[in-house]
């Protein structure tokens, strides 16, 4: 029986010959097929995985060099293009519509000869906390289906927490990779913004936008995240930057400088077992002689309404170009003029929570708005990003929760926007800064439910950001 633990243990086996990519496409789509009630794929590519599988076991056999993520089972999120495959960013705006190119995440992906298995299901352009916003209905958290998976990338988290694939891709703009990683507990990362391509992503706020991968192993993540980062010459906020051998083995263990915001901790509405669980691992990190600093920070209360204005303002300018005229729904309602057309085909084509955002979006840009809310969060952004530069002149890494409270309930937050905004107060920080995070599975509360910690680190820094995570992942197993 196929057995899937890391990367590294896959292609060790396919190199004894214990297993074959065929074995593990088969296995993965019969695990798909048994949980297909979770709803965390809408498309699955089966002929195409196996016939790839075949051709690559035949490539192996035949002592041809083989790419990094050879035989590697990937899932994507129904926001990252994959030529002429089905792309619908879980909106009637783009159903039947299918991809005429590739994302880069996912050409590097197949240059190193993974296996992408199928298309995950999120919410509707990516706007949301629970995958409740998706035309293809909700995702079912596998550890206990009364819940969320969270979201907006609650399909590729539950691909991965259910055993449904290896790795998947999410994008995080504002928490959507870490908070499904946290509520489904497995690793989630959000590199640095401009760490990897957005070429191909479908655009929610351009200047948060990121892709993420979901992973169950801090390993698997560096070693996806090294094939896919890097210089693009189709966007032009990618980083030049090298990218570095993130699934290096660390040299030694280190003793870390780590910081965190007090308030973070003191919140109202952080649930107590989290914030219980978080001291005291801070207190465990200090017996074991790392340091660990309590700092203020003056702006908790202003990231969620900065980030929802600032992203809300993006989208409402990106999603214009939804118009029903070249791709898209078209309304068969009749139209007396070219206004009129737009508006059947909006109205009708796109979801509730993405109208709400396109509205509160044209309303913070519009003229006698533009400087009591735009502007205004543009400074808080500004606030933020040199306290980030001030902390990170002193310290390693950044602790927080990554949510204030465990999976909600199916259904708990649907009809209350603001407390749904208002659950991402721990991740919007590392958007609105564009510096990278994960989310780490550390934590079970006495309601069974996973938690993690989030660890974050200076821009272009997810070298030691993988580095310290694996350390801690491994300490917190108890493994030294
Ligand atoms: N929950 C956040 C939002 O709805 C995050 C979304 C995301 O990261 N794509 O905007």
């Amino acid at each position: 029986m196929f057995e899937y633990t890391s990367i590294n243990q896959y292609h060790l086996a396919l190199a004894q010959d214990k297993t074959s990519c065929t074995e593990s496409v088969r296995h993965y789509l019969s695990k798909i097929d048994q949980a297909k009630h979770l709803n965390a794929f809408v498309h699955v590519f089966a002929d195409e995985a196996l016939q790839t599988a075949a051709a690559l076991d035949e490539k192996r056999r035949s002592g041809k060099t083989t790419g990094k993520l050879h035989g590697v089972v990937v899932a994507i999120k129904d926001v990252i293009c994959y030529k002429d495959h089905p792309l619908s960013a879980a909106s009637g705006m783009l159903k039947n519509f299918t991809s005429i190119y590739s994302a880069t995440a996912v050409k590097k992906l197949l240059q190193e000869e993974a296996i992408i298995i199928g298309v995950c299901n999120c919410d509707e352009f990516a706007m949301g906390s629970t995958n409740e916003n998706s035309v293809y209905g909700n995702v079912l958290n596998a550890i206990d289906e009364s819940r969320v998976p969270g979201g907006s990338s609650g399909g590729s988290a539950v691909a991965v927490q259910a055993g449904l694939c290896m790795v998947s891709l999410g994008s995080d703009t504002g928490g959507s990779v870490r908070q499904p990683a946290d509520f489904c507990g497995i690793v989630g990362l959000k590199p640095t913004y401009g760490r990897i391509s957005r070429y191909g992503l479908v655009a929610y706020a351009s200047s948060f936008d990121q892709i993420g991968i979901f992973a169950n192993h801090v390993e698997d993540a560096g070693k996806t995240l090294e094939i896919i980062a890097g210089a693009d010459e189709y966007d032009s906020t990618v980083s030049q930057n090298p990218v570095e051998e993130y699934s290096k083995e660390p040299h030694a263990k280190k003793k870390f400088r780590f910081a965190y915001f007090k308030e973070t901790l003191e919140h109202p509405s952080l649930d107590k077992e989290i914030a219980e669980g978080i001291k005291t691992l801070i207190d465990q990190l200090r017996k074991n002689d790392h340091e660990v600093s309590a700092l203020s920070f003056e702006y908790l209360d202003y990231i969620v309404p900065a980030y929802y204005i600032l992203t809300t303002a993006e989208a409402s300018s990106n999603l214009s170009r939804y118009d029903g005229v070249r791709y898209g729904y078209r309304s068969s309602r009749p139209s007396n003029d070219l206004t009129e057309f737009y508006k059947h085909n909006r109205s009708e084509g796109f979801g509730k929570e993405v109208k709400r955002r396109i509205m509160l979006g044209t309303f913070v840009l519009s003229t006698g708005y533009y400087d009591a809310y735009f502007s205004k969060a543009q400074k808080v952004r500004r606030k933020l990003v040199e306290k980030t530069e001030l902390v990170f002149s002193e310290f390693d890494f950044i602790l927080m929760p990554t949510s204030p409270s465990v999976a909600f309930k199916i259904g708990e937050k649907a009809d209350d926007p603001i407390a749904m905004y208002l659950a991402d107060i721990y991740t919007v920080f590392a958007n609105l800064t564009g510096i990278p995070g994960i989310s780490l599975p550390m934590f079970t509360h006495s309601n069974g439910m996973p938690f993690g910690l989030q660890l974050m680190s200076k821009q272009f820094n997810e070298l030691s950001l993988l580095q310290a995570s694996e350390q801690l992942m491994q300490w917190s197993k108890g493994k030294y």
